[in-house]
């Protein structure tokens, strides 16, 4: 769906991912659940573009509801997947600390993992190669993305900014609706190793116009 100049996005408010439009190629920003392929494929198809325009793979962090088909982008496809460095080893499914879920409305929940698991959320794919990035940097890929270090969620968690798309995409250092209580609003997402959040406080948002959350709707 394309919700923006330069902006298309995959997915719903419950998992999503963001494909940046340009005429150099396209950059991808997170790769939802493993069913999502088919959904990415449908929105190349709608962007009258194929494989071939795609340049790159961003994620935001390393959590398994991200990883989807990067993994498969990367093996049939030779495009490289980009992740912060203190990220890497979780989105090669090394270990993760066990973060509390917190206070959780069992319907939410339930519409959590019933997506999850019709997407395919249940078989993880994990990346085998990824390209590590830091904050600061400015990717060799289509909307030149930036790399804006917002640990919190994880260690590696980051936002993109895309100057042509005027858009950041924050993953899950924000989500508009929270997968396990509903609650709407911005907020930190859940499945957050440092709660507070104080990356989150410390970076000044206001002036942009969309911050897409990988975990709810994109934010006007
Ligand atoms: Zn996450």
């Amino acid at each position: 769906m394309k919700i923006g100049a330069h902006l298309h996005r995959i997915g719903n408010d419950i998992v999503a991912a963001y494909l940046v439009d340009t005429d150099e190629g396209i950059t991808v920003v997170d790769a939802g659940l493993p069913g999502h392929w088919r959904d990415f494929q449908a929105e190349l198809v709608a962007m009258g573009r194929t494989l071939a325009d795609v340049r790159g793979i961003i994620l935001t962090h390393g959590d398994s509801d991200h990883l989807g088909f990067a993994e498969r982008l990367r093996v049939e496809a030779g495009i490289p997947v980009y992740v912060h460095a203190a990220d890497a080893d979780r989105a090669k499914g090394g270990d993760k600390p066990k973060a509390s879920m917190g206070r959780v409305k069992v319907g939410a929940l339930l519409r959590f993992f019933a997506y999850a698991l019709r997407k395919g959320g249940a078989r993880t794919r994990y990346l085998t190669e990824v390209h590590e990035v830091n904050d600061g940097d400015v990717l060799p890929l289509p909307g030149a993305p930036v790399v804006i270090g917002m640990p919190g969620h994880s260690p590696g968690s980051v936002a993109v900014h895309f100057a042509v798309a005027d858009a950041v995409c924050v993953g899950d250092a924000l989500t508009t609706r929270h997968v396990l209580t509903g609650k709407v609003g911005l907020q930190p997402a859940p499945f957050t190793d440092e709660p507070t959040a104080r990356s989150i406080r410390s970076r000044g948002w206001q002036g942009l116009r969309r911050a897409g959350c990988c975990q709810g709707t994109a934010h006007q």
